[in-house]
């Protein structure tokens, strides 16, 4: 039986086969050499477009001569947000070889378990990070730890910052056209829609073509260069494909500063704003509500800004309003505020709202990008979802295909498998987990996800891997854990179930809780910790499969919230 699809309004684009090293450094916008990319919000140091080409080439040649990095290396790079964490991804991608951008917040067992799955080679390390890499090296298959910062060698062994300084410019190493489509430049981390972390596979290809769906997007109606290349404050982490594809990827191509930020401050974001005057603000709901609700946003000059893009997390129309509001009552500007949707998947932007179609931003996450073809599917029946008689559609979950999608996960032919759906007509479509609808323009909106997946201020909290350290406790016969949505500055907290073992039911249940969360906090990113709390249970609900009913726990927290 045919099924319905459904498309961009904009007609699809002819999307060029491009590696991001040709496309980036070949300097398609003639940025000028002189103009600062990456500045330091706290000391203010900047590397200009011509250092960032000159010292991507030393690095590149350095890490190829003094390391052997060779092309299929993978290098998982493991630091916080700094000016040069831009220029090693470069470096490593320029010498054929793979980037896996891991958080800076794990701890050393979480990252050891990304580095066994990545395979990585080499871990380049920010000097504070340096324990933890040393700790999580441990039956990988890294051979050595590089460290990132520093202009000196440390132990005789050069640091990136270093050979960046001292190398000759080497050529860099670009995939031909024909290889894009196939060679890997990233492997960034998402549990998907269910299971434990695993690599998400990102092609050249897939994040060249989201820079081409994505220009023709936000230049639509009213080419708009020079707020393209006026400042971004970054503070998401580069480690996320948001971050990275914001503040490494667009604002390469388009020549934008970048002010890096180690970490979220709220005086150094809106000090950076009224210093460096962006036209756009990128930013997540938790930020939308601090500025919004602190006091502090009265002390800056914030007129600069136009437009503000939330991502990485449900922003409500409520709070949308009320940011625009804000910059109304503080500066008489008009701001415009818009949600994009994507996924790590989708390397990652799914939908936008068009620089054209600011009319449509509070009908949710905006329209299909262009060359994505989407399905909207009923999860309990796979059929499509019903279409009303007015052109829009009832709830569905979001199926897609495009340049821009992942072929799959690293090393994980069974995670891949169960990604895709593949219909009658051999079309491959990623199953995103998110559920919505799509008015009759192909505007989509978001109203809920099926997937395990947690997002706590729009970082990934992965189920299943808090539910294997629970039953590591000596007391915990079982758990389960979900997530509970509460507002948009907590977002979704993790809530853990327990089922205890015997002798732990004799024990006070409080001092036994409490317990857990000082064993387990200690083990996991700060993220991750239950601030949902954790709820003791004689039995956690399961399938005849032996599923977690999810769903019936969380209507559990939602009796449990609405009780007196
Ligand atoms: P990640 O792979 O970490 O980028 O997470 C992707 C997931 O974040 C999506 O599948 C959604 O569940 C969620 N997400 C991203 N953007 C939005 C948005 N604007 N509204 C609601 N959920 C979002």
């Amino acid at each position: 039986m045919p099924f319905k699809t459904y498309h961009s309004p904009f007609p699809d684009i002819n999307i060029k086969s491009l590696d991001l090293i040709s496309y980036l450094f070949s300097n398609p916008l003639n940025t000028p050499l002189d103009r600062p990319l990456y500045i330091d919000a706290v000391s203010g140091k900047q590397y200009t477009f011509g250092d960032v080409v000159q010292r991507t080439k030393s690095l590149s040649n350095g890490l190829r001569q003094n390391f052997g990095l060779k092309g299929d290396d993978v290098v998982a790079v493991f630091s916080p947000n700094t000016i040069d964490y831009p220029i090693v991804a470069y470096s490593i991608i320029g010498s054929g070889a793979i980037v896996s951008p891991t958080s800076a917040v794990l701890t050393a067992s979480e990252l050891n378990a990304q580095l066994k799955t990545s395979k990585a080679r080499f871990i380049i390390a920010h000097s504070s990070l340096l324990q933890t890499a040393q700790k999580a090296m441990k039956g990988t298959s890294v051979e050595k730890i590089i460290i990132l910062d520093g202009s000196f060698p440390v132990n005789g062994q050069p640091t990136c910052d270093h050979m960046a300084s001292t190398f000759s410019a080497a050529p860099l190493f670009a995939v031909s056209p024909a290889d894009a489509t196939e060679k890997i430049a990233f492997i960034c981390f998402s549990s998907g829609t269910s299971g434990p972390a695993k690599g998400v596979i990102t092609t050249h290809q897939n994040i060249t073509s989201n820079m081409q769906q994505w220009r023709l997007m936000t230049e639509a109606g009213k080419p708009d260069e020079g707020a393209q290349r006026q400042a971004m404050i970054a503070f998401l982490p580069l480690s996320h494909i948001y971050g990275l594809f914001l503040y490494m990827c667009h604002s390469l191509l388009w020549g934008t500063s970048v002010v890096v930020m180690a970490r979220f401050d709220l005086d150094l974001y809106l000090g950076c704003i009224e210093k460096y005057r962006p036209d756009d603000l990128a930013l997540v709901p938790p930020v939308a509500l601090m500025i919004v609700k602190d006091e502090r946003t009265s002390k800056y000059d914030l007129r600069s800004v136009k437009r503000i893009m939330s991502a990485a997390a449900p922003l409500s129309n409520e709070l949308s309003s009320a940011l625009e509001a804000k910059f109304k009552n503080l500066h008489q500007t008009e701001v415009f505020c818009t949600q994009c949707w994507g996924l790590t998947e989708t390397s990652p932007l799914a939908t936008g709202i068009p620089n054209n179609r600011m009319d449509k931003r509070d009908t949710g996450v905006g329209c299909i990008a262009p060359n994505m073809v989407f399905r909207l599917v009923d999860p309990e029946t796979m059929n499509d979802a019903a279409v009303n008689p007015d052109g829009s559609t009832q709830s569905g979950e979001f199926w897609c295909r495009g340049p821009n999608v992942t072929r799959g996960y690293y090393n994980n032919e069974d995670a891949t498998k169960g990604a895709f759906h593949i219909d009658s007509d051999g079309s491959r479509w990623f199953r995103t987990g998110d559920i919505g609808t799509i008015d009759k323009e192909g505007y989509v909106a978001i109203h809920d996800r099926i997937k395990e997946m947690i997002k706590y201020k729009g970082l990934q909290v992965i189920p299943s891997e808090l539910e294997g350290k629970l039953i590591d406790h000596p007391d915990i016969e079982d758990a389960a854990v979900v997530g509970q949505w509460v507002d948009e500055m907590a977002t979704e907290l993790p809530v853990g179930f327990v089922v205890l073992r015997q002798q732990a039911k004799e024990k006070d249940a409080k001092t036994v809780i409490d317990d857990i969360h000082s064993w387990l906090n200690p083990k996991i990113a700060n993220h991750k910790r239950f601030r949902g709390g954790i709820h003791v249970v004689d039995q956690i609900p399961k399938s005849p499969s032996g599923k977690i009913l999810r769903r019936q726990l969380k209507e559990m927290l939602k009796s449990k919230k609405s009780r007196p």
